[in-house]
Order: C-alpha cells, then structure tokens, then sequence
C-alpha cells in the first residue's frame, strides 16, 4: 500500500494530542493510530487501565509459537512541561533547522512513529511470514502503569502470541542499547508509643528506629557480583519523616528506598536481605517492583542489530546499557523473553527537557532501520 504520511509528518501529528501524564488522557492518540494501522491491514486490540488511559496493541502475519513475531514497543504519555517557557510550542511540531521540537518528540513519539511507519510499510512482507507485533502503551512514566496491566491480560497475550525478537523504541539516537537497570522502591515503616515531650521516657520514639535502620542502609552492600556492563546495584534514601509537633515522641516514622539493581540481581532475594539486615522492628512494603532488562551482545540477533547500526549510522556502535527502566520489564517476559534492544531516533539527552526536539534525519534513519530488522525477522 502506499503510506500518504512520512515518518516526521505522523511524529508531528502524535505531538498534536496532549498526552501530559497526569492525566494521560492517551484514548485518542490510540484511536488515531489503531485507523492508521488498520487501513494497512493491521489487527488492533485497545485495553483501558483506568478511563480514557489507553494502550493499544496490533498484529499482522503468524505471530505464532512455530513462527513469533518481530514486537515493537513505545509509550504515548508524555511527562508535563516543567516551569520554565518554552521557546517553541510544544504541541505543534515545529521543524526549524533539522530539528523538531515538541513535548515527546524524543521521548518517545518519533519512536512509535518510526516503527509505525515501518510496520505499515512491510505489512505485506509481514502477513506471509511471522509477523509484526506492536504494543503503545499508557501510562509509562508514572511507573509503565499501562504496561503492566497490559501484561496481565489473559486475552490480550494470545492476541499477540509470543515475540522472538523485541525492540523497546526509546530515545537512544539510534544507538542499540543492550539493557537497562531495575528500580525496586521500598517504603520503610517503624513503629513507636507517644508520650509529651518533656517526658520522653514514657514513650518509645519511632523515629530512632528508624534512624538506626538508616544508617544500617548506609552500609548495606549487595551479596551478588557486579554486572559486566551495569556494575553494581545502588540504594539510596530518598526521602524520610516522623513526628506530628516538636514537643510530642513521634509514633511512626517512615523513609523511602531507592533501590536500581542490575541484570542478575533478584528483587526477591534483596527483599530477603534488607529485612534480615533491618530485623523485625522495620516494615518494609514495595512501592515499584520493576525488574533489569538485558541481552548480551553476542546473541545472534543482537548481533544483526547492531550490523543494521553501524549501516545506518556509519559507525559500529558500542555496548552499552542505560540506568533508567523501560516498559520492557513490565513487558519483556509477558512476551515468552525474546531478545531485547532499547532503540529509537529521539536524543536521550533531550526527554522531559523545557524545548525538547528529535533530529529529522534520525526518524528517517530509524524508520529505515526497523524496515530492515523486520525484513529480516520475515525472511529468517
Ligand atoms: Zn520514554
């Protein structure tokens, strides 16, 4: 079929819908896409994590355990504009010298456009092979909150079926990234009795306990080696309290962790060790459980991956992993596990920036380089 819209036109429509999250409000950006993407003979499923929070999900061709498919991922939800002015505005897509500048122009929509493109572009390829698989999430920067609803539908995971190779399409200028850290945030909790403060010995203050506890973290190293690539994991304290008024012995106090781990590293396992460390007068309760995502450059997809870069780019690109967390890893193992790539046109540098932009010329190559891996993928 002939696509009437270039890679860089439809990155300036998807700017257009205000997806500032909160509140999201991501229903029409997906109902724009899902018409795009049946008109090129895509089967689409929209799934609704809260009202007017949609994410949407399309297929062409197998997409069959014998025969998976090529999936591509990326969010629609945008983080909001910060305080300060924005030069250009930011829901217009203006191009000024090479460069389009808008709200989720690097993070992430020229990379959803960019695959969508693509995915329209190869349609046919894909319906004789094992297919295409796309999942446009909601709700991704508050905690990928669509994604992981998403991975829990029964329904919408046959729909799908399962993925032999998965591109996760965030700003990474076109740079294969091979994985990305886990976030594990805690809240810890102590309990204590109140008393008036001029009489503390009749209370039990809940905010030592807890200041014990800290300085325990300040310590606390991890029993798992280093990773190759991402090293070791972090913790830190990100914020605590206690106490109602100066002159009463607080009862509860609480503080939050901050936990990234690397590939390797079990949540479950540094849950085990932080309350063994803490002991029983710390509570600890999970506020985000998402998990690292890695895949070794030696395995042979990455390996054509990181061919089709050094094409598109001219130069091979090296191995790297990031420290923020993707939707993969809400994602990644509802899928069956394929292999995974962190890789779209949008400069890293410039999401949730005041004048965010995206080069041009990296959603034209980007869109190029996913035709490509999914030439690939239906001729493999
Ligand atoms: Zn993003």
């Amino acid at each position: 079929m002939t696509i009437t819209l270039s890679p860089v036109e439809l990155t300036q429509e998807l700017i257009r819908f205000n997806t500032i999250n909160p509140p999201g409000n991501e229903d029409q950006i997906c109902e724009y896409l899902q018409g795009l993407l049946e008109s090129a003979g895509y089967e689409c499923r929209k799934i609704e994590f809260a009202p007017r929070r949609t994410s949407l999900v399309a297929k062409i061709g197998s997409c069959s355990t014998e025969k998976p498919s090529i999936c591509f991922t990326g969010h629609v939800d945008v983080v909001p504009l910060g305080a300060r002015a924005w030069k250009f505005e930011p829901f217009a897509g203006v191009i000024q010298d090479g460069k389009l500048y808008g709200r989720g122009s690097s993070d992430m929509k020229s990379g959803v456009a960019a695959f969508v493109i693509a995915a329209m572009s190869m349609a046919k390829e894909a319906k004789a092979g094992p297919g295409i698989t796309m999942i446009i999430t909601a709700g991704e920067e508050t905690g990928c909150e669509g994604a992981f609803h998403l991975a829990a539908s029964k329904e919408i995971l046959e729909f799908l079926g399962p993925a032999g190779c998965f591109v996760v399409a965030e700003p990474t200028a076109n740079e294969p990234l091979l994985g990305h850290k886990g976030a594990y945030w805690l809240k810890a909790s102590t309990d204590g009795i109140t008393a008036h403060g001029s009489m503390p010995e009749r209370g039990e203050n809940a905010f030592y306990k807890l200041a014990k506890a800290a300085l325990t973290l300040e310590q606390f190293s991890f029993d798992t080696p280093p990773h190759e690539l991402m090293g070791q994991g972090t913790l830190n304290i990100g914020t605590a309290k206690a106490g109602l008024n100066i002159n009463s012995v607080p009862d509860s106090a609480e503080m939050t962790l901050d936990i990234r781990t690397v590939a390797g590293q079990s949540h479950s396992h540094i849950y085990g060790c932080l309350c063994k460390a803490l002991g029983p007068t710390v509570q600890l309760d999970t506020i985000i459980d998402i998990e690292g995502v890695f895949t070794p450059s030696n395995n042979p997809w990455m390996e054509k991956v990181f061919d089709h870069c050094t094409n598109i780019n001219g130069i091979r690109p090296v191995e790297k992993t990031v420290s923020y967390f993707t939707d993969a890893s809400a994602l990644k193992s509802a899928i069956g596990n394929p292999p995974t790539v962190i890789l779209g046109p949008g400069q890293p540098e410039m999401a949730h920036q005041t004048d965010e932009f995206c080069y041009v010329n990296k959603i034209e190559d980007a869109t190029l380089l996913f035709c490509n891996l999914i030439a690939d993928w239906q001729n493999s």
